[in-house]
């Protein structure tokens, strides 16, 4: 391996495909992105062209090896981390796609859900793959391409046809013909038994789904195949992981033992804490989902849904006009000493974990005749870090595991008042790494130590460089005073639409 400089990670994203190059030291040495097409082709439907996210990872992996200066020969591995849900079925001898992929956000099957819950299959569900029934997740998205394209039924019973999440149609691709997915990504198809790890035939009989269509299950971090010929002039590169997205990034925070716990702050958010090799299940609204499988040992991860978290910020400079960028957000919270009393609750889509109500609207709440926009915006940022407090506590209570720290990523995280804000409201330390690009970093790692690129895991943690960390300064009774003022405004938010 000493003569191989990087590891190649493909972070193929919901709206842009990545390919990252990391050298030896876990340092990024080039990156490539391009963007891909949404397709709405009714409200409701999201689709993406399965040939056009092939060839853009390609593009985006010439681009990053032209900025590198990197050949073939010098990759290593190459790692796959992707948008989680979304499906792709494909005809196992051409290899072309027989539908367009129907993507996460996709609500065509919110009917096909609504019927599985009403025949009570919920708790076998729950039960069985740690998930609530929702057409966010793969299953009932298969069976529908399966119904919907001429034949295509009967095809995949004869064994004819592929299905696959994006790591599974990349590596398809990459290896000419190897069909395979990971632990994590199989447990988001709602198919999979995550007490076993292995496709379910309840599951798959009652979501329609016929089991010579679903690719072998792998471990997250292992040589699935080498990359053919035409892909890289002849290099023969060893796939070597896959992960979803957001497992990725777990794995890319080093949150290797249970109870450490990852937080997102993008448009929207996702906390995931590492509970261990037992399954854990939530009675709080949150997911209980595969983090990875490396040698065989298969770690569990809980994890928490948010639905607004950085738009509320969009939402302050774009409708109110009120900020000029995100980033002066940070300076206006500055300028006051607190929020004068004023609460935000963001639930423009409805509350998400813990809360879950679709009814729930955006509220502002305490305002008297001397707030001002500073409050307002300082109350819109402190929301945020309400809202991982309401997590936190359920995937503490779920669990029984104490939350040590918090290792933090994504957009919202670059603000350091939410992030002293945070470690206020939690009463632990905050940890912002200096790679941000946590996602692609767990892929990578899982690929290089399936080679030998780097020895172990523990390998990442030396790499794991902090950029800064947030220390607990507030009184407990100030923070908690705070945090119930909070949870008094979130009530007030709550089934507001219900009406409408
Ligand atoms: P995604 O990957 O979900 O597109 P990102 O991780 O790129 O999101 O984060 C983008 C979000 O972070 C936006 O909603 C933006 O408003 C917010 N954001 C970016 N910088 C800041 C900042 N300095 N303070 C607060 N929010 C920010």
């Amino acid at each position: 391996m000493t003569d191989k400089k990087y590891v190649l990670a493909l972070d193929e994203g919901t709206s842009s495909a990545r390919a990252i190059l990391f050298d030896k030291k876990g340092e990024i040495a080039a990156i490539g992105q391009q963007e891909f097409r949404q397709i709405y082709p009714q409200p409701g439907w999201v689709e993406h062209d399965p040939l056009e996210i092939w060839t853009t990872q390609l593009a985006v992996i010439q681009e990053a090896m032209k900025s590198a200066k990197a050949k073939p020969e010098d990759i290593a591995s190459i790692g796959i981390t992707n948008q989680r849900e979304t499906v792709v079925i494909w005809d196992r001898k051409t290899s072309r796609p027989i539908h367009n992929a129907l993507v996460w956000q996709d609500r065509r099957t919110a009917d096909v859900c609504d019927a599985l819950k009403s025949r009570g299959l919920e708790s076998m569900v729950r039960e069985k793959t740690g998930l609530v029934v929702d057409a966010y997740f793969s299953g009932t998205k298969i069976a529908w391409i399966l119904d919907n394209v001429e034949g295509a039924r009967e095809r995949a019973e004869r064994g004819e046809l592929a299905a696959g999440t994006i790591d599974s149609w990349l590596i398809w691709k990459l290896t000419g013909g190897v069909h395979v997915t990971d632990v994590s990504n199989a447990s988001r198809t709602q198919l999979m038994d995550i007490r076993t790890c292995e496709w379910d035939e309840e599951l798959m009989r009652e979501l329609r789904v016929p089991r010579a269509i679903l690719p072998e299950i792998k471990d997250s971090s292992e040589v699935y195949g080498i990359t053919h010929p035409n892909v890289f002039e002849g290099a023969e590169i060893p796939v070597a992981s896959a992960i979803g997205d957001q497992q990725g990034a777990l794995f890319g925070q080093a949150c290797f033992e249970p109870g450490m716990v990852k937080a997102t702050y993008g448009t929207g958010g996702s906390l995931m804490m590492n509970v261990g090799e037992e399954v854990k299940y939530s009675d709080n609204g949150l997911l209980t989902t595969v983090a990875c499988r490396i040698g065989g040992k298969t770690q569990y991860a809980v994890e928490g849904l948010l639905f607004t978290v950085g738009s509320v910020i969009q939402w302050l400079r774009d409708e109110l006009q009120i900020l000029h960028n995100a980033a002066e957000s940070e300076v206006s919270a500055r300028n006051v000493s607190d929020t004068n009393g004023v609460y935000v609750v963001p639930a423009f889509t409805g509350l998400s974990a813990p809360h879950w109500d679709q009814y729930a609207r955006g509220t502002i709440v305490g305002i008297t005749r001397g707030a001002n926009r500073d409050h307002i915006v300082r109350a819109s940022l402190e929301s945020m870090a309400y809202q991982i407090r309401d997590v936190i506590t359920c995937m503490e209570k779920d669990t029984g595991v104490k939350l040590a720290d918090l290792k933090v990523d994504g957009g919202a995280a670059m603000n350091d008042f939410v992030m002293q804000f945070q470690a206020d409201m939690l009463n632990v330390s905050v940890l912002r790494p200096k790679i941000v690009d946590t996602t692609a970093r767990g892929a990578a790692f899982l690929a290089g130590i399936a080679v030998g690129f780097w020895a172990s895991r523990d390998d990442l943690q030396e790499t794991f460089t902090l950029d800064k960390q947030f220390d607990p300064q507030m009184a407990r009774e100030k923070a908690d005073t705070l945090y119930s003022g909070w949870t008094r405004a979130v009530e007030r938010s709550k089934g507001w639409a219900e009406n409408d």
